[in-house]
């Protein structure tokens, strides 16, 4: 089993997309692990895209990340990291696949609906971002 950090970005929470992203989750085999509706500060955004400091993208990317509510979640399931990323297709909603996430919710290539982590060592650090290791279930029974 491996997790991954998902989140609904303000487009598509204000867009009235997340039951819809979320139908596509259950429907791919994800189990939700963890939940929750954040408000993130300009500076938690900056926070999370720390590695994307340097870009020409920054500063809209984080605000934009702070506009409004986000969805964030723990998805579990074999091959998480790589199987979120091909739900949600390409970064550039245009250049997405018929029926990815991004292709049907997506914008453009900021406002692209959803985020999904993009290795083992970004994932524990961008669930550790959001959630407690007891909110992950990390000391409880499954
Ligand atoms: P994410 O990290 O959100 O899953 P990604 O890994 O496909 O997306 P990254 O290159 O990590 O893409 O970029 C992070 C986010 O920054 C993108 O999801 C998008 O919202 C935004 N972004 C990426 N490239 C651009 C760009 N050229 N112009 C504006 N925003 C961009
Ligand atoms: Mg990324």
């Amino acid at each position: 089993m491996e997790r991954t950090l998902a989140i609904i970005k303000p487009d598509a929470v204000v867009a009235r997309q997340v039951g819809a992203i979320l139908q596509r989750i259950e429907g791919a085999g994800f189990t939700v692990r963890a939940m929750r509706l954040v408000r993130l500060s300009q500076v938690e955004a900056e926070g999370f895209y720390a590695v994307h400091r340097e870009r020409p993208f920054f500063g809209s990317l984080t605000a934009f990340m702070s506009s409004g509510p986000a969805v964030v979640l723990a998805l579990e399931a074999p091959d998480a990291i790589r199987k979120w990323r091909a739900l949600m297709g390409a970064t550039d909603p245009g250049k997405a696949d018929v029926g990815t996430i991004r292709c049907d919710f997506g914008t453009s290539i900021e406002h692209n609906a959803t985020h999904g982590s993009d290795a083992q060592d970004t994932a524990a650090f961008e669930l550790g971002y959001f959630f407690a290791g007891g909110e992950l279930g990390e000391d409880a029974e499954r």
